[in-house]
């Protein structure tokens, strides 16, 4: 399949698919308010739809799904979709992030229906930090379910720390050592400003300088791995093998090579994560276009595509959350619990 290009030559290969708004944890970093706007119910898609939409992203040249939230598992059926997915022999891969909390009960229904991978959000060893973090006391069930996803047999299992300073950046070595002993791979992110993050500081955030030279520090050298892809992180190796990764999108942002698009529960499509609006494909959908019109529209907003969010806003002098609270509410679209992170 020849991809499709944007403006700057970059194809449409990744698709992160949001299957709902809703979350069973009220992370600091992405939601850190009381009180949130939900998507109404009656615009999130079904899963026909959500496959209608795939099968024209794949015919573009789409051939790797994430599946995202809000939190996936929250999702009633999600197998089911998971299993018409697996199906699609143009989908070369086909993962999951996850908070977890709900894993043990999900991960062998996930991998029976065909589901390939499988990354866990986890943040801190601690469980009063976890408390604090999520403002619910659901670390033992986490680390739980970071196990049930091993004992139903997934490979490359990932896990995934946001890093802020002050909070859980004393941690790095032990998680480190956390996913050395469960058999995975963990990836520091720099803590970002996209919408939701409305506690953001600069202050706040870890660099990747500073996560190499503290995990230097107590692990010894560190050799870069050569990079095999266009994916965010880049990965580092210890000197007795393990292997982590660093997604430095605020210090080094990575837009020149993104072929990353999210698409909404409700269906809204936005080619940046710091977009400030989104193409609705739910009103093509449900307004009764065929398949040739929804590609032409999907393939002529991605053919326009200039977004290089994570830049422009790392030329920001005086960076600051991109939207307060206040705006959130008026535009839960632009919350990074809706676009899926
Ligand atoms: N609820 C699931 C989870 O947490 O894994 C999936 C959705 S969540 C929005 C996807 C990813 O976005 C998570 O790994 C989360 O840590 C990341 N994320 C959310 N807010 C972030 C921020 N301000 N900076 C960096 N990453 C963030
Ligand atoms: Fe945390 Fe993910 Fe929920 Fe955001 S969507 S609050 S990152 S668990
Ligand atoms: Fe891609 Fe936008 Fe993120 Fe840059 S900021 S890497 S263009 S999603």
């Amino acid at each position: 399949m020849t991809a499709l290009p944007d403006r700057f030559g970059r194809p449409l290969r990744n698709l992160r698919l949001s299957v709902t708004d809703r979350c069973n944890l009220r992370c600091q970093y992405c939601m850190p308010e009381e009180e949130y706007v939900w998507l109404p119910k009656s615009d999130v898609l079904t899963f026909e739809e959500i496959l209608r939409l795939v099968d024209v992203f794949t015919s573009l040249g789409v051939d790797e799904v994430r599946v995202t939230g809000g939190e996936p598992l929250l999702r009633q059926g999600l197998p089911a979709l998971v299993r018409e997915l697996a199906a699609r022999p143009a989908l070369r891969d086909l993962a999951i992030t996850t908070n977890g909390v709900l894993l043990r009960e999900h991960a062998q229904a996930l991998k029976d229906a065909g589901m390939k991978r499988v990354t866990v959000s986890l943040d801190t060893l601690d469980r009063e930090t976890f408390r604090l973090l999520s403002r619910r006391d659901d670390l033992p069930r986490v680390l739980d379910g970071i196990e049930a996803a091993r004992q139903a047999g997934f490979a490359g299992r990932k896990l995934d720390t946001v890093v802020i300073a002050g909070v859980n950046d004393g941690e790095l070595p032990a998680l480190v050592d956390f996913a050395r002993g469960v058999g995975a791979e963990i990836r520091f992110i720099e803590y970002m400003d996209v919408g939701g993050a409305t506690r953001w500081r600069l202050d706040r955030v870890v660099s990747r300088a500073q996560m190499l030279d503290r995990l230097q520090r107590a692990c010894g050298p560190i050799r870069a791995v050569p990079r095999a892809d266009s994916a965010p992180a880049e990965r580092f190796e210890l000197g007795d093998g393990t292997t982590f990764g660093i997604i430095a999108s605020v210090t080094q942002p990575f837009c020149a090579t993104c072929d990353r698009a999210r698409l909404t529960a409700d269906g809204t499509w936005f080619t940046c994560l710091y977009a400030a609006t989104g193409a609705d494909l739910r009103r093509l959908v449900r307004g009764g276009v065929d398949d040739a019109t929804l590609r032409t529209a999907i393939a002529a907003t991605w053919q326009a595509r200039s977004d290089r969010g994570a830049e422009v806003r790392a030329g920001l002098p005086d960076r600051a959350p991109l939207a307060a609270a206040a705006t959130l509410r008026q535009q839960p679209h632009l919350e990074m619990h809706t676009r899926g992170g």
